[in-house]
C-alpha cells in the first residue's frame, strides 16, 4: 500500500515525540509500505514566529510572514528524517515547494492550484520514505506561499490525490472526530464514521478538526480520511467518499472561537481578507489567517448544529433560534443557514455554554448520537 499520514503540531512538540513518530512511520514502512509524512510546525512553533513578527509591525507584510511562518514545519521535517535515518529507516525530506505543491497567490491564505510531486515518486521508488513540510508551497511568481493555519491537512491530501495513495491518515492527540469538543461538552460522543459531506459542513462551519480546504479537496477527488491519535491507540474515525447515510439528523455541534465580528460599515474602504460571513448585521472574520487590525471589532464566536440537510429545513432552523434564546441571556448577534448547517453568532463568553446546550437539544435528546445508533442496531 502506498500511504500518506500527516502529524499535527502537538504530535511533534519535541523531540521524544518526534522519536515516537519515527518509530509509528517505521513500523508503516517495515510492513511493506510506501509512505509519505506531512509534519507541521513542532508544538507552538508557528504561534511564536507570529509573535516575534508581531514585535516588529501589527500589520506585517504576508508575503514575508509567509517566509517566516514557512520555516516551523521545515525545522520538524529535517529532524523527523534524521530520526528515521537513526533507526536504521532511509528517509528524505522536502519543502513544499521541492514536494511540488503549486499554490495562487494569495499569501497567508493560499489555494493549491496543482501538484507536481515528481521528487516525492522518484524518492519512493527509490525506496525512501519521504517527510514533507506541510502547510506550504510554491505560487507560480516561485514565491513560497503558506496555506493558511491549519493547512498541513490540506499538503496531506493533496498529495494523497496526486500520489494515488491507498489511505490517508491524520494523526493528532485527539482520537478521531467527536459530535461536540469534549473539553466543553462532557457527553459528546466520538463518531466512528461519517461522509465526507458531514466532515465538509463541520469544517466549513467552524470546526477545528479538519481543515476545510483538505476536506473540500477530498470531497471533490474521492478521498477516504482517517483521523487518528498518534499515541495511545483508539479506533479514530474513517471519514468516507459520498452522502450522508442518514439525512436530516443533526450530527455535531461546532465552535469556532478565534473570530472577529465588524459591525456594517467598518469593513468598507478596507481591504480584508478572511471574511467567513457578512449580514445585514455585520461581518465575521477570521482572526486566525486576519494578521492586521481591524478597527472597532470585538472577539465573538460561533457555534453551529451540523447534519445533512437540516439548515434547508425552517423547522430545525427556528428551533435552534428558540434554543439560543433559551440558554443565553442576550441574543446571538446573527445568524445563518445553509444547506447542512446553522450557525448562530455570539459573544465569546456565551459559546461553551450555548455549545452544551445545543448538543444536548439536537444530538442528544433527539436520540440521534452515535451510541443511540449502536445501542439500537
Ligand atoms: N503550523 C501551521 C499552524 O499552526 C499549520 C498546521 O499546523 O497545520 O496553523
Ligand atoms: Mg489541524
Amino acid at each position: 500500500m502506498r500511504i500518506v499520514q500527516k502529524y499535527g503540531g502537538s504530535s511533534v512538540a519535541d523531540v521524544p515525540r518526534i522519536k515516537g513518530v519515527a518509530a509509528r512511520v517505521a513500523s508503516a514502512r517495515q510492513a511493506g509500505h510506501e509512505v509519505v509524512v506531512v509534519v507541521s510546525a513542532m508544538g507552538n512553533t508557528t504561534n511564536e514566529l507570529l509573535a516575534l513578527a508581531r514585535q516588529l509591525s501589527a500589520s506585517p507584510g504576508r508575503r514575508e510572514l509567509d517566509m517566516l511562518l514557512s520555516v516551523g514545519e521545515r525545522v520538524t521535517m529535517a529532524l523527523l528524517a534524521m530520526a528515521l535515518q537513526e533507526l536504521g529507516v532511509s528517509a528524505r525530506s522536502f519543502t513544499g515547494s521541492q514536494s511540488g505543491i503549486i499554490t495562487d497567490t494569495a499569501h497567508s491564505s493560499a489555494r493549491v492550484v496543482e501538484v507536481r510531486p515528481e521528487r516525492i515518486e522518484a524518492a519512493l521508488q527509490a525506496g525512501e520514505v519521504v517527510i514533507v513540510a506541510g502547510f506550504q508551497g510554491v505560487s507560480r511568481d516561485r514565491e513560497v506561499t503558506t496555506l493558511g493555519r491549519g493547512g498541513s491537512d490540506t499538503t496531506a491530501v493533496v498529495l494523497a490525490a496526486a500520489l494515488r495513495a491507498d489511505e490517508c491518515e491524520l494523526c493528532s492527540d485527539v482520537d478521531g472526530i467527536w459530535s461536540a469538543d469534549p473539553r466543553t461538552v462532557p457527553s459528546a460522543v466520538k463518531l466512528d464514521e461519517l461522509s465526507l459531506d458531514e466532515a465538509l459542513a463541520m469544517a466549513r462551519n467552524g470546526s477545528r478538526i479538519l481543515f476545510e480546504e483538505a476536506v473540500a479537496w477530498a470531497h471533490r477527488e474521492g478521498i477516504q480520511l482517517r483521523a487518528s491519535r498518534t499515541e495511545g491507540g483508539g479506533s479514530g474515525s474513517v471519514v468516507r467518499p459520498g452522502a450522508a447515510p442518514r439525512p436530516s439528523r443533526a450530527r455535531a455541534v461546532v465552535r469556532d472561537s478565534e473570530l472577529l465580528f465588524a459591525p456594517i460599515g467598518v469593513l468598507s474602504g478596507l481591504e480584508v481578507p478572511c471574511v467567513r460571513a457578512a449580514g445585514p448585521w455585520g461581518a465575521v472574520l477570521d482572526a486566525r489567517n486576519l494578521h492586521t487590525p481591524v478597527p472597532a471589532a470585538v472577539q465573538v464566536a460561533t457555534v453551529a448544529v451540523v447534519g445533512a440537510g437540516i439548515g434547508a429545513s425552517p423547522e430545525w432552523v427556528q428551533s435552534a433560534l428558540a434554543a439560543a434564546e433559551v440558554s443565553l441571556a442576550e441574543p446571538p448577534i446573527g445568524w445563518w443557514s445553509s444547506a447542512d448547517a446553522v450557525v448562530l453568532v455570539v459573544k465569546s463568553s456565551a459559546a461553551a455554554s450555548l455549545e452544551r446546550h445545543l448538543h444536548f437539544s439536537f444530538v442528544e435528546r433527539s436520540g440521534n448520537s452515535e451510541e443511540s445508533c449502536s445501542d439500537s442496531s
